[in-house]
Order: C-alpha cells, then structure tokens, then sequence
C-alpha cells in the first residue's frame, strides 16, 4: 500500500469500511471508481473502464460518472440490489493541504433509498430486522424510511415463520447480525431476493426513548435498537421523522402465508408479478399516494375484529349514499401531495421551496374535506372528520411567506415574497431601484448621443455595458466611455457611474440571495416542528381515502355489505371472481353461490377441465378476503364467518412458477395447512396430488380429505379429477358434491361455469379437443375408440355383476377420471386387438392429457392419425 499515491491511499482505507458497497469517490465534477468495484460497475452500468497511474505497480482500472447525473447510475444499482457509499470531499480542495479530505457521508441501500423513480409512490419501500434470542423467539421489526412508519412484532416458533412474515412485508434488505446463520441468509435471499446488511449494535440509545415507549418487551426493543442504529450509521442524518413503534401480533389478523397471497393473486399477478390482473390492481381507485400505500397494507394485513371490520363497513356504507359529498372528496384528495413522504424530507432537510408550496396547497384541501364529510350523518364519518387537522399555522406561515411559484434551486432567489421580511426587502428595493437607473441611464444616454439603436446590457464576466454598433461609433466623442470589449459589429463601453451602480446592484442581489436561502431554512425548521402533525393527517387523509376507494369500487361494481355470521355459516349469493368478472365483461360473467355450515362443511368440485373450478374457488377466498378488509363484496348477498386463516394450494399442473420440485412444494403446503388450519380457516385445495402418479395422487388426496372432515373442520373447497372420490359424500357427512357443468349443443361441448349440487358424470375431454380445432376425422376416430373403451366396462362390469353400489365402494381400486379405463380393463381390451392397433391404444394410455398444451396434443394426435390411416 505505501507504494501507492496518497490519494489512491486515502481511497483503500475509505473503501476498507465499506467492503460491500459501490464507493463513488467524489474527485472534482465526478465520482469515480477504482479496482474491483471500477471493473463491476462499468459492466453494471455499460460506462466504459479506463485505468490510472496509482503509484502501484500495475494502472488502477477505473470508471466514473459525472456528479450532475450521478442518482440515475446510483439508483440503478440500488435496483440490482447492490449498494452505494458516496464519498464527499469535505473540505475546499483550494485550501487543503496535501489530499482533500474525503468521508462518506451516507451509505444507499435498497432499504434506505428516499427518492428516485426506483420508489414506487404507491408502495411501501420497507427495510427490516430480524433478531434471534433464545428459545425460537425473533424480534421482527420494519420500517419505511421515506415515510417514518415502524411496525414490529416477536415471532416465536420455527424460522418458516419469520421467512413469511418477512416475504409479506416485502422489504428489501434485512439487517441481521454477524452471527445470524449462514444457512438462514441463504433461505432469505432465495425467499425474498432481499439484500442482506448487519449490525450488531443493539445498544439502547437515548433518542430512541421517544420511539420505543409502545415496546410492550425487551426483546423487541433491542430489535428495533439494531435496525436504529444500522439507520443512523449509514444515513448519518436527522431521522426525526421516524413515528413510534407500532407494535403489532400475528393474531390480530387474518394469516395468509405467502404462498397463498400469491395463489391469489392478491397484489401481483402469479405469471408477470404486475400489480396489473391482482386485486390491489381491481380496488385502487384511491386518489393519494399514502392512500394507494395504506391500501395495499389492508389487503395484505385482513382484520378478525368483527367491531373495527363493521366500522370500516359503515363508512363505506356513508361514503356510498353521500355521492356528492364523496365526488367533492375525490376531487380535492386529488390535490394532496404525499405528506408523508414530504415529512420524512423536511426531516432529512431535502425538501425544496416547490415542495412547501405543495404542502400548503395540500393542507388547504383539508377544510374542504371536512365540509363535505360533516355532511354526511353517521358518527363514524364525523369521528373521522373530527380527526382531521388542517394544521392551519403551516398553511399561516406558507401564505406569508413563500412565493407562489418558486424555482427548483434554492440559490437563485425567488423564493419569498415580498412583504414577509424588512432586510429582504431593503435588498430588492435596491436592485430594483439600481434597474430603474440603468434604464433611465440607457434613455438618457440615446439624447444625448443621438444614438438609437444605444443600449445599456449585462453579461457574467464584464458585467453592465453599454452597447454601441459600428455604424453609430462616429456619433461618440473621443474619450466619451471607457472601451470594454469590441464584437464583430459593436463596440462595449463603461463608465465609472455604472460600474458603482452595477456593484450595489450585484450586492444587494447577492445578499438578497443569501438571506433568502436563509429565510427559507428558517421555513423548513419551522415546519419540522409539525412532523408529528403531518404524520397524523397523512394518517387519517390515507384512511378516508381508502374508504372512498372503496365506496367508489363497490357502488361501480354492485357490490353488497357482507354479514357476518357467528355460527360459521357461509351464504353467498350470486358470486362472482371480482377481477375476472372486470377482465372478461360483467355481462359475461356467470355468477355462482356458495353455502356451507356446519353440516356442509367441505365442497368436492368435480368437472371437466376449464369449466372454472378454480375460479369458483378463488372467488369464495377473495370474497372473504374483502369482507374483511372491510370493502363491500362482489354478489347480491353474503353472509360469512370472519375467517382466522386462508389457505390455498393450487394443482402442480396449473401452478406457473415451475422448476421447483413441483410435488414436492404441493406437499409441504398441504402439510403447512393441514398442520396450521382451525375449524375456522378457510382451505382452497385445487386439484391437489396432480403432480404425482394417479395412485399416489388420488390416495393421498382421499387421506387428505378425511382428515380434514374429521380432525379439522374447516370450510374447504376442494377440486379434483378424481373423480372416484365423489363416493366420499356417501361416508363423510360433512361433505357434499358439487360440480361445474357443461353441456352439449350439436355435439360440441358449451361451458356454463355454472355450479350445481351432485357430482359430475362425464368427462368431456374429447369435446375441448374439437373445440380446440383438431381435425374432424380424428375426432371422431376418438369418439369411435371411447366408445368401445365404454362399451368393454359395460361388458365387464355385466359380466362381473358390479353395480353403480359396487362400484361405488371401490373407491380404493383407483383409477383417474378419463375416458380411457386403466390397467384390468386395458389388458381386456388389448387381447381383442391387433398389433398396431394395441400400440396405438398404448400411446393413447400414456398420454397425460391434463398435463399437455393443446400444441403436445395436436402433435400426437397427428402421429396417431397418420398411424390408423396407413
Ligand atoms: P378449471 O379450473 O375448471 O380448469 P378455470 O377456473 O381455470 O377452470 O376457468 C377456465 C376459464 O373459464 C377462465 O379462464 C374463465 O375465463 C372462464 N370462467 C371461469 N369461471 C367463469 C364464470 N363463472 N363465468 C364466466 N367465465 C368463467
Ligand atoms: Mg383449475
């Protein structure tokens, strides 16, 4: 190292404290790279790589951005996950001896980023902690440092647990200790793709008092010490803004783990992982940035507490039959800027002079919607109302004090009005008064010369001239104004006068300047001290603006208010999936009920493919899903229980995110419900033991069954192809048959979508293949086979002397829902058969049809054609 420059010198031991993050160096207008990091960040960010004389032995590989345009390069990198040291000279290169000083002076993470096109308005930007102590107990903590909200809760049992709750809070970087497992931060990053940072700081700062006195222990306490601490450490600023520990326990809500959230769709879609297609997507009519973020917190935390879902029902209820009051209430949310965010910037000491304009124009909305909220006659609204704080002596100072269209920058002026300060306007009188003299000046000067086209001008370096062109000099007396500059057709001069002039001029606007920017400090002090206000409107202004979304998709969409009922009883009348329903065209929409009670408990869906099981049975999870996020739900009536979790497992074969072990995963969900599930949970099973052979599949499915009807008792819709299993309702009382029906119109197969009581009969599997366009002659090459397939069960079960009764009770002699009966049947089939025709029945036998995509099938159904036709 000693042979390097001092400067390369000063780099290593920076970047030694900052080993896993980009260090931008600042040097002059750039901030550059060096080693390592030059050599990644030049391929990250396609800047070209260059190299320096460092002293080494070797040139130092190196790349650079400018400084003007560094936060594009930054947040790019932050997106990737990566993170970025910025590294300032501190001290005026022209008075420093030797080697600038430089130091970091913040540190950006993914966690930890305030601004920039990388954060979503409409979405949290969490950071999280997670702290182990003894006995299976963590201490989860997360927090929004754009907006200051702080939410933690200690987790006790196995680590599956925090791994969930942490995918759900979606944050993107986690700070743990040094010591926190390795084979645990493998688990997060493949979970989460969150990027991982530590601390093992816990200690108990005095400035953290104010934060943690809601702490209800210890443990979460030192918890969220740790994520303080790794917070102020790397922002090295004022964090003010940060609110209170919210404190919070996973029994206060309804539990929807993760993969579950994401079966449903619930704020991103399974294949694109868009919030388009998801129900976040559907329900955001919201008119605020805080109100789309508080959104998306309630769909993703449903409540249990029948008293807070009823009361939210009822100001959906107030916000729908006041119409007006409730377009007035749009129009001016439309006007609210993010105060949120605002508040956690006056904190930081970022916001600028437009964004206080802003600030006042949003707090003058506030009595405007009190108004149109004290017309409306519930108490809950006025309760609401009562809550708002128009925070009226921010808006007092703003009017007085700022102008009404101030620039970006806060060093070019402009920013106060006049009026609001005696010095300020002392120093723009001046300037003014010294303009109106230039202007006298130049008329004066045109009498006296007789020169028109005479005028007096200002440019940075020569400061005011006066300009006269080629064509008048001969006008001048010698020695008239002293020469400046000669252009190509003019001449500049000065004179004494005007330089005095120009001097108390170009002072007064200098100080003027200065003293603005200090004024506008002052503003900014000025206003942090109602961070907390702030904080408490955007609150209250998300809420009402999530009611009114809700209003708004409730009223459009004929949506009901649910009931809920205390005897477990589920009444919906007229369901329908709320985002399919908007995809595909209300009018199209085939609406379904659901009932169950307590005599009724588990509904076994049987009926051929695309007939919409699965959406039957996602429509029932998200109706409950909205009625307790207390939004109205889409049907014509529904009463139901409040639901403490919600469990879903969709079919390996309809389950998109492939690669993994697909049975597997099937398994270990099934086995997380099973294990986690009360009588009052709701269990979505779809097509469950699809990724395993038809025995395994339909045993396992049969196990799964039965032990849910008798040791869990939880309402549950489970869809199956086997259709063997529909003799179940005979033996387990609580269950009951449904089925999605189709029917046949000149031969062709016409989904319904409808559900109806009893189990389906018929496969129509050939039918999709002619809707599917497949040639007519196979078709009914198919038909031909099926029907011998069906007329040799006829034989065999005559023969064997099987009834419907017999057949029914055979339950365990298993064979899959198809047209094609399996192995006795086959092998009875097969000795009638010639050769050729054996092999083709063997390759019909092997096909999986539920697993092909309709391109698999025509290939092998032309292979088969070209067979039987030669
Ligand atoms: P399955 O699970 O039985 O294979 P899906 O639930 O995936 O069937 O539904 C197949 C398609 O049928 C869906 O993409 C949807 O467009 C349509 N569909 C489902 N349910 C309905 C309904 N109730 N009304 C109208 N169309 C529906
Ligand atoms: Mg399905």
């Amino acid at each position: 190292m000693a042979t390097y420059t001092p400067m390369i010198q000063q780099y290593l031991q920076v970047k030694a404290d900052y080993q896993d993050a980009f260090l931008f160096f600042r040097l002059g207008d750039f901030y550059e790279m060096f080693f390592d990091d030059a050599i990644s960040a030049s391929q990250e960010l396609e800047i070209t790589l260059t190299s320096r004389e460092g002293g080494g032995e070797e040139r130092i590989p190196m790349c650079g951005v400018p400084y003007h345009s560094a936060a594009q390069y930054i947040e790019r990198l932050i997106e990737r996950g990566y993170k970025v040291a910025i590294c300032e000279q501190t001290e005026d290169p022209k008075q420093a001896k030797g080697v600038v000083k430089r130091e970091v002076v913040q540190l950006i993470t993914p966690g930890t980023m305030m601004e920039g096109k990388g954060l979503n308005e409409k979405e949290n930007n969490f950071i999280a902690v997670i702290s182990q102590f003894d006995g299976e107990i963590y201490g989860f903590v997360y927090c929004d440092l754009s907006t200051g909200e702080m939410k933690g809760t200690l987790l006790k049992g196995d680590f599956d647990i925090v791994l969930n709750e942490l995918a759900l809070s979606g944050a993107r970087e986690v700070v743990l200790d040094n010591e926190f497992d390795a084979n645990w931060q493998t688990k997060i990053r493949e979970r989460t793709g969150a990027t991982i940072s530590f601390e093992s700081d816990t200690e108990f700062k005095s400035v953290y008092s104010r934060l943690l006195t809601n702490s209800p222990n210890e443990e979460l306490s030192t918890t969220a010490a740790r994520l303080l601490n790794y917070l102020y450490r790397t922002q090295k600023r004022n964090l003010d803004h940060l609110q209170a520990l919210d404190s919070y326990e996973l029994q206060q809500f309804m539990k929807i783990d993760y993969f579950s959230k994401r079966n449903l769709e619930l704020t991103e879609t399974i294949r694109s992982k868009a919030k388009k297609g998801s129900l976040l997507w559907l329900l955001d009519e919201t008119k605020t940035a805080m109100g789309g973020r508080l959104l998306k917190q309630w769909i993703d935390r449903p409540l249990l507490q029948e008293s807070e879902i009823v009361r939210r029902q009822t100001l959906v209820e107030t916000f729908i039959t006041n119409y007006f009051e409730r377009q007035d209430i749009r129009e001016k949310l439309k006007e609210v800027y993010d105060l949120e965010r605002l508040a956690g910037r006056v904190a930081f000491g970022n916001v600028n002079a437009r964004d206080l304009v802003q600030l006042k124009r949003s707090l003058l909305q506030v009595p405007f919607i009190q108004t149109a909220i004290a017309g409306m006659n519930t108490k809950e609204a006025h309760a609401i109302m009562e809550r708002l704080d128009p925070c009226e002596e921010i808006v007092d100072m703003l009017e007085r004090s700022l102008s009404e269209n101030p620039p970006l920058s806060l060093k070019d002026g402009n920013l106060i009005q006049d009026g609001y300060n005696e010095q300020l306007d002392q120093y723009r009188d001046a300037s003014r008064n010294g303009k109106t003299w230039i202007a006298q000046l130049e008329r004066e000067e045109r009498e006296k010369t007789g020169i028109k086209s005479l005028k007096v001008g200002y440019n940075r370096v020569f400061g005011y001239y006066i300009e006269v062109t080629k064509a008048n000099l001969h006008l001048l007396k010698e020695g008239q104004y002293e020469r400046k500059q000669t252009l190509t057709n003019a001449e500049r001069f000065i004179t004494p006068e005007l330089k005095e002039k120009e001097a108390l001029i170009l002072q007064a606007e200098e100080k003027s300047v200065d003293l603005e920017y200090e004024l506008f400090t002052e503003i900014r002090e000025y206003v942090k001290e109602f961070i907390p206000r702030l904080q408490a409107l955007a609150k209250t202004i998300s809420e009402i603006d999530v009611l009114q979304c809700f209003a708004t998709i409730s009223e459009e969409r004929h949506y009901v208010k649910p009931n809920f009922s205390s005897e477990r009883t589920m009444l919906i009348k007229d369901g329908r999936h709320p985002v399919v329903e908007k995809v595909m065209n209300a009018q199209e929409y085939v609406p379904n009920d659901c009932y169950l009670d307590q005599n009724r408990e588990l509904l076994l869906i049987t009926g051929p493919n695309m007939s919409g099981k699965s959406t039957y049975m996602r429509q029932v999870a998200l109706t409950a899903i909205l009625a307790q996020i207390g939004c109205f739900v889409p049907a014509s009536e529904a009463t139901l229980p409040i639901f403490d979790q919600v469990f879903t497992r969709i079919g390996a074969a309809d389950d998109l995110i492939a690669g993994q072990s697909t049975f597997m995963v099937e398994m270990l969900e099934a086995n997380h419900a099973i294990a986690n599930a009360t009588s009052d949970s709701l269990i979505l099973f779809d097509e469950i033991g699809r990724g395993t052979s038809t025995y395994d599949g339909m045993s396992l499915a049969q196990a799964i069954i039965e032990y849910i009807h008798d040791k869990i008792g939880a309402k549950t819709l489970f869809s199956t192809h086997y259709h063997e299993l529909t003799v179940l309702e005979e033996e387990l009382n609580h269950l009951k048959n449904v089925h999605v029906s189709a029917i046949e119109q000149n031969g062709k197969v016409v989904f319904l979508h409808k559900i109806k009581e009893g189990a389906a009969d018929k496969s129509y599997g050939i039918h999709v293949a002619q809707l599917a366009n497949l040639p007519s002659e196979l078709i009914s090459r198919a038909n031909e086979i099926l029907q011998s397939f069906e007329q040799q069960q006829e034989y065999r079960e005559n023969e064997q002397g099987q009834g419907e009764k017999q057949k029914a009770e055979s339950v365990k002699e298993i064979s899959q829902l198809s047209f094609f009966e399996e192995q006795e049947q086959d092998k009875k089939v097969n000795h009638q058969l010639t050769t050729k025709e054996k092999q083709i029945v063997n390759k019909i036998k092997n096909i999986d049809i539920l697993d092909m995509t309709p391109m698999q099938a025509m290939n092998i159904l032309y292979e088969l054609h070209k067979k039987v036709k030669n």
